[in-house]
């Protein structure tokens, strides 16, 4: 095998073995030097000299990784680490060497049904159900596969309190596909792109100047990736993108938002997509701040944050793997004595909800938000009003 990429030849080169990433929490859990940060440097310098080909086994070792950036933090020289392991696993899939069996399928089903669950794409916006949106607005809400097949409840909490703060904004509904970040972090950056395509010409024609995202995932992808893969279209990308955590931030330090009496014991698990790869970290704790909430940060917080253990296509690959890395978020969690574990990214919930096997009560910030939020100026119009409250 031969690498395409210069850029990881000569990060590789760079990596000077010293082994403080070994934070890791895959490496935590396995304890495997193959699949240790430093482990996969040590395999691409040795691909990158020719001298190794990398079999199968070492191929998995090397998405036994949740790309949740720990090792970026720590690194001794600066390797941006994120982007090395991204761009080396499109290069295992050039070389035919990849996807991974659950990498591959989830490919398959997202190629007919426009997510990664294989759910009917007639049923993406079925947790909408009692609510009605507006064709064209400047922002939109873009649900994201996970709340819209998985989590409904973020999905509801964060309209209705949309529609109680007044946003004027507008809901894809099932011309919404998924954002492409499972699959650009597998590798797959071809199918990636046509769904990047297909949400860039609804957008458009909605008439959307801002993107509003409850998802960590997506709000990475569509903040970071997007841009890049716009100019590689020759598209001009002038949208802002926005997380609920961001917006509501900005809606109380405006006064607009305020929360009814409340003071609870929490703790607060930073998504990596959020934290480490967007650097969002003081908003979600100013508004719990604000709502009442003690917040007792767990052992590993801010950038150091423990992974979820589901990102980078471990959860469908490696569930075992994703699970032990979960388990050891929900004891550190457990410590704070806190009465909530809150957490702002549906497929972190999804996971640490399913980890934590109901020791701990799991929840995004839009649902403690909404359920107490009292918006005192309802600064905009009734876009997007709600013809029935069930929840
Ligand atoms: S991105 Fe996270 S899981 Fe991947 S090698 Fe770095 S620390 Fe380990
Ligand atoms: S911290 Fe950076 S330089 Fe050190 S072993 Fe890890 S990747 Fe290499």
């Amino acid at each position: 095998m031969k690498l395409s990429s210069k850029f990881i030849e000569d990060e590789a080169f760079v990596c000077v073995q010293c082994h403080y990433c070994r934070v890791c929490p895959a490496f935590q859990s396995l304890k495997w030097e193959s699949v240790s940060p430093r482990g996969r440097m040590y395999l691409l310098k040795g691909i990158a000299k020719g001298q190794i080909e990398p079999d199968s086994i070492a191929v998995e070792d090397f998405y036994k990784c949740t790309t949740c950036g720990a090792c970026e933090v720590v690194c001794q020289t600066s390797i941006p680490l994120i982007e090395v392991w991204e761009r080396a696993r499109a290069e295992f899939v050039e070389a035919g060497k990849a996807p991974l069996p659950a990498h591959r399928k989830m490919r398959e089903v997202a190629e007919k049904n426009g997510n990664p669950y294989g759910e009917k794409r007639g049923e993406r916006s079925r947790w909408a159900e009692g609510f009605q949106f507006k064709d064209k607005a400047e922002t939109i809400y873009f649900a994201g596969c996970t709340a819209s097949y998985r989590m409904y409840e973020l999905a509801r909490n964060t309209v209705e309190f949309l529609n109680k703060a007044g946003i004027d904004y507008t809901y894809a509904g099932e011309d919404e596909y998924c954002c492409g970040s499972p699959f650009l972090r597998t590798g797959q950056r071809d199918i990636a792109k046509k769904f990047f395509l297909k949400n860039y010409e609804e957008w458009k024609r909605r008439g959307v100047r801002r993107i509003l995202t409850t998802c960590s995932g997506c709000f990475r992808t569509i903040a970071k990736d997007y841009p890049e893969i716009s100019e590689e279209f020759g598209l001009e990308w002038d949208f802002e993108v926005v997380h609920t955590s961001q917006l509501i931030h900005q809606l109380v330090e405006e006064g607009k938002v305020e929360f009814e009496e409340w003071s609870e014991r929490v703790t607060y698990h930073d998504p990596c997509h959020l934290g480490r790869h967007m650097g969002v970290y003081e908003e979600p704790r100013v508004v719990l701040e604000k709502m009442g909430a003690e917040i007792v940060e767990m052992e590993h917080s801010r950038e150091n944050a423990l992974c979820c253990g589901a990102g980078g296509g471990v959860k469908s690959q490696f569930k075992e793997l994703a699970m032990d890395m979960g388990k050891r978020r929900i004891e550190e969690a457990k410590e704070t004595k806190a009465k909530y574990l809150v957490s702002c990214c549906p497929f972190c919930k999804l996971h640490l909800k399913q980890a934590s096997e109901g020791e701990m009560e799991v929840i995004d910030l839009i649902e403690l938000v909404n359920s107490r939020a009292k918006v005192l100026n309802n600064p905009g119009t009734k876009a997007g009003e709600q013809t029935d409250r069930r929840s």
